[in-house]
């Protein structure tokens, strides 16, 4: 079946009505749930075929969070599909009122390769719990998972529910051209603007999670030692390769030295003396971005790392020391183990940089100075953050997780993920045993009535 059959296929399906049904949409998510549990070793399999993703990471960060996502879809779906009443108008009197939740239909998913298990099924996973059909567009890069995706899909779905289409650019084109229901994007910031531009040929609601330069600030008061350990993991995780690293470094000059140190030896118990040797650490996805990231490379000055080796695809760890910012590393996001570390005095020098950026998707300071905390996160926009650490806010599925300005439109994640793929329709009961005439022309004498019913709303 080409594009244009699998759609209509599915909204022919959609209009039965079957997916509308809870009990349905449950049994759906506990085949896809038992089919994960089963292929769960396949999927580790194929991450590592991909880009050399540790069976460890390939756990925390991509199977564990779709099995858990999952869960408690199913444990959650009833109550959060339910119709919620809320407190009439009085304006309405009598009434009742209440929030419907309905399914948009024919959803599209397009997915990136930098976690493309879990950032194809998350999404994935809500759009069927609200209802909807899908089709699936896995990343290209990672062809052994979007194999994978596309295996489990056919294992537990009808392609008239759900369908995965692989492809790169030009089948997301064709898809894109069409009219879609909803269409959920993760991606970079250019593709996301094409993705904004098709969808709105058909006003096609979207949530765009995109990136962006996220900064990382350590203080003179932090726990330096600690913000190393923390640092090191949450940018190399991934190989570096994670829209919510931290992109650059800004930290005090007065702590730099002690930083630099602590972090080198972190690096140290993480990695070894060679990384390039760790079953830990991941490899560059493909060619393109190893040599856009090489380039970063190119005359700078390294704290730590700075070594490539383009056959194996490998970037070591590295720190660039106060790199210029006009330079190839401080242009836009790095999306790679480059960390740039730019020394700062006086907090108008932050501002300056952070303010050089648009709205970055994640924000992060290390310091023990609460009101700099406070004062910090009230300033600046950004899309979710974490004070003392990197990335973990990530993991709390009650925060939103999503981006703000050009780092995206929407959020998602828990119960939200099923809210962004339900459109709410409010519905209201008008009791038929009173009919107050206020509201009714003519309206002669009836100004004064309506101003006090009005000071009681
Ligand atoms: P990308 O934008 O290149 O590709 C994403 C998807 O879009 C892929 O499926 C690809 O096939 C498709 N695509 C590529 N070019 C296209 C085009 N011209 N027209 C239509 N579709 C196209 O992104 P990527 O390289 O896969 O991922 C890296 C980017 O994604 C980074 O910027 C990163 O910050 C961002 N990202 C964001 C999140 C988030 O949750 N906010 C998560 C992961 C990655």
């Amino acid at each position: 079946m080409d594009i244009i059959n699998i759609l209509q296929a599915q909204r022919n399906y959609f209009s039965t009505q079957q997916t509308k049904d809870i009990s349905f949409r449950k049994e759906c998510l506990k085949k896809l749930q038992k089919e994960l549990i089963k292929r769960e070793p396949a999927i580790i399999k194929a991450l590592y075929d991909d880009f050399k993703k540790s069976e460890y990471e390939a756990v925390l960060t991509e199977t564990s969070i779709v099995l858990s996502e999952l869960k408690m879809t199913i444990d959650k779906l009833t109550s959060w599909a339910k119709p919620k009443s809320v407190l009439p108008s009085l304006l309405n009197f009598p009434s009742s009122a209440k929030i419907h939740k309905e399914p948009y239909g024919a959803v599209l998913v397009i997915a990136p390769w930098n976690y493309p298990h879990q950032l194809a099924f998350a999404p994935l996973i809500g759009a069927i719990a609200a209802g909807n059909t899908v089709v699936l567009k896995p990343s290209e890069l990672t062809p052994n998972t979007s194999a994978i995706t596309k295996q489990i899909i056919e294992a537990v779905f009808d392609k008239k529910q759900v369908a995965v289409i692989e492809g790169g650019v030009e089948v997301s084109t064709k898809l894109l051209a069409q009219r879609w229901d909803y269409i959920f994007f993760t991606g970079s910031v250019f593709v996301g603007k094409i993705v904004a531009k098709a969808a709105a040929e058909f006003l096609t609601p979207i949530t765009l999670e995109l990136g962006g330069k996220s900064p990382c600030i350590v203080d003179k008061t932090a726990n330096i030692k600690l913000a190393a350990k923390r640092i090191v993991w949450g940018k190399f995780i991934n190989g570096g390769q994670t829209c919510i690293a931290p992109d650059y470094l800004l930290i005090h000059a007065s702590k730099k030295e002690e930083f630099v140190n602590y972090f080198k030896n972190e690096l140290i118990k993480a990695y070894g003396e060679n990384p390039e040797t760790s079953t830990d650490f991941p490899r560059i996805v493909n060619l393109k971005n190893f040599n856009r990231l090489a380039l970063m490379l190119e005359n700078e000055s390294f704290l730590t790392g700075g070594t490539t080796n383009k056959e194996d695809l490998f970037i070591a760890p590295t720190l660039i020391d106060e790199p210029s910012l006009n330079s190839e590393v401080m242009k836009g996001e790095i999306f790679g183990p480059i960390l740039p570390v730019i020394s700062y005095e006086s907090e108008e020098e932050i501002d300056k940089l952070i303010s050089k950026y648009d709205k970055p998707l994640a924000f992060y300071i290390f310091s023990t100075d609460k009101k700099i905390t406070k004062k910090m996160i009230a300033k600046y926009s950004f899309g979710g953050g974490t004070i003392n650490d990197t990335t973990v806010h990530f993991v709390n599925h009650r925060l939103p997780f999503g981006g703000v300005g050009e780092s995206g439109i929407g959020s998602y994640h828990g119960k939200l993920t099923f809210e962004t793929f339900s459109h709410s329709k409010g519905v209201v009961t008008k009791g038929n045993w009173l009919d107050l005439t206020i509201r009714y022309a003519p309206y002669t004498d009836k100004l004064k009535k309506l101003q006090a019913l009005l000071k009681w709303t």
